[in-house]
């Protein structure tokens, strides 16, 4: 048994956790750390990009500006006297796990997912088909996305997928600029969008309407877009309502959700279309099977599908030929490997066990943990990572004996940055940038914030 005196001493200094990762799993697992009360923290929460809150601000459409004040709960966080934000840092690049061992008793890694799936058909990488990730960084003012990306002169799109992010890129493409005006595009984004010669958006679900993933807000959303002409295959969502929904509580719960999407497309295909200069046209049971083109994509060849008896997708061997200047392929986020952390490159996320990191042999990497997407796959929406950090938190406190005594001697992160030669930013740098954009809007009339928009606009700001 160790004597009173040491361990008074351990318990009173603070345990020491680097998050990597500004968006909100990684804000939430910070948020965990500092209510608990229990165990003194000091968290350093760290990103690549001067400016935190991840798919906050880089994810969530402009338009849906509710969604977007959860950033004012996350601020809360960042400003807590026990909490540090750490910009302008790349784990792996700038600081290494070694690096972080020396500075913190423990990593919590919530770096999300951050590329896009593949779909694995013919054409997928001709010129003109594009990442829905790319083009919700473009429209987002994601640094790391030029501005000139995109210029849409294509009067016909294709959009592939029906989750939550296909109903989002389908709706920027759909709107007028008017429409967009007052939300945080980035200006020059604004300008692109409104000399977008877009006309025509189709989504391909590869399933019906009640196997969708969107939601119900969100396709709500799409269906009362007030300047385009949503048009509801009919045919494709005649499907009677009661086939689903006994078994379990949770997959009755799954159904509910998948009545009232059918219930709104039901509802939606009675209207006659409006003549309006844009138009939404939803193809169910349509999987792409080749992007068509030489130099670059002119269109997408199409097989209709249908479930097997078992359940199972499978197609029907018939074929159309939609014409597209544009493919959107928006077919679900993927998390990237973190240098010296285990990997599954099948889920596409790191192997743990109630957030703790797992070793290739499955035993426990100790002082590394994970939260969000890059722990459990690109599911569920924002709030869903505060439960999921939660957990991960719980962990990490149940190991902080275990996790202080590996460690007993850290030096501070900056001594580790400056011999680096790190020219890191800090939460004053990120207020910066929030007052230019909030000048920024004023200045333009529009809204409460006009994003800055790449690395050159973020540096005039902080500097360096
Ligand atoms: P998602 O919900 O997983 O949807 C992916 C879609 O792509 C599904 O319809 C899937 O069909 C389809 N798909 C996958 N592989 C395909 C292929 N090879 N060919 C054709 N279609 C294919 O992913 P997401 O839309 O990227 O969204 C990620 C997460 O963020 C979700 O949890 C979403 O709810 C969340 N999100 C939420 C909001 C919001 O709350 N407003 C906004 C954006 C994103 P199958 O179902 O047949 O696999």
């Amino acid at each position: 048994m160790s004597s009173p005196e040491p361990e008074q001493q351990r318990t009173d200094e603070p345990l020491r956790v680097a998050v990597v990762g500004s968006g909100p799993a990684g804000v939430y697992a910070a948020d965990a750390l500092t209510r608990q009360g229990r165990v003194p923290v000091r968290v350093d929460v760290m990103d690549r990009l001067p400016t935190p809150y991840g798919l906050v601000r880089y994810g969530v459409a402009p338009d849906h500006t509710k969604i977007k004040g959860v950033a004012r709960a996350l601020r809360r966080v960042l400003e807590h006297p026990d909490v540090r934000f750490v910009g302008g840092v790349e784990f792996g690049g700038d600081l290494t796990r070694a690096d972080l061992a020396r500075t913190h008793h423990a990593v919590v890694y919530a770096t999300g997912a951050s590329v896009d799936r593949r779909m694995d058909v013919p054409g997928e990488d001709l010129p003109g088909s594009v990442a829905a990730t790319d083009f919700v960084n473009w429209y987002c003012g994601h640094p790391d996305t030029a501005l000139e990306r995109f210029v849409l002169d294509a009067e016909e799109v294709v959009v592939v997928g029906a989750g939550n992010v296909a109903l989002d890129v389908v709706r920027i493409l759909a709107k007028t600029a008017d429409e967009l005006r007052h939300t945080d595009i980035p200006q020059p984004v604004l300008d692109v969008l409104a000399a977008s010669r877009v006309r025509t958006v189709h989504l391909l679900s590869r399933r019906g309407p009640l196997q969708a993933k969107f939601t119900a807000p969100e396709l709500r959303d799409l269906l009362e877009l007030p300047g385009a002409d949503v048009v509801v295959p009919a045919d494709q969502i005649d499907i009677d309502p009661t086939a689903v929904g006994t078994g379990a509580p949770e997959l009755r719960e799954v159904a509910r959700a998948a009545r009232t999407n059918l219930r709104l497309l039901r509802e939606h295909a009675e209207h006659e279309p409006r003549g309006r200069s844009r138009t939404v046209r939803l193809h169910f049971w349509s999987r792409p099977q080749e992007l068509l083109g030489e130099e670059r994509v002119t269109g997408v060849r199409v097989e209709s599908t249908r479930l097997d008896a078992e359940g199972r997708l499978t197609g029907t061997g018939e074929t159309t030929d939609l014409p597209a200047g544009m493919v959107l392929r928006s077919v679900g986020y993927a998390g990237v490997p973190l240098p010296g952390v285990p990997f599954d490159p099948a889920g596409r996320t790191v192997p743990q066990e109630r957030g703790r990191v797992l070793d290739t042999d499955g035993t426990v990497v100790p002082g590394d943990y994970v939260a969000g997407w890059i722990k459990r796959g690109a599911t569920g929406v924002i709030g869903t990572n505060k439960s999921d950090a939660a957990g991960t938190v719980r962990a990490l406190l149940e190991d902080a004996e275990s996790l202080r005594a590996a460690a007993p001697e850290l030096v501070p992160l900056e001594t580790v940055l400056d011999e680096r030669g790190i020219a890191h930013s800090d939460y004053e740098d990120w207020l910066r940038i929030d007052t230019a954009e909030a000048d920024q809007a004023v200045e333009l009339d529009r809204g409460e914030r006009v994003k800055l928009h790449g690395w050159e606009a973020y540096r005039r700001v902080v500097g360096g």
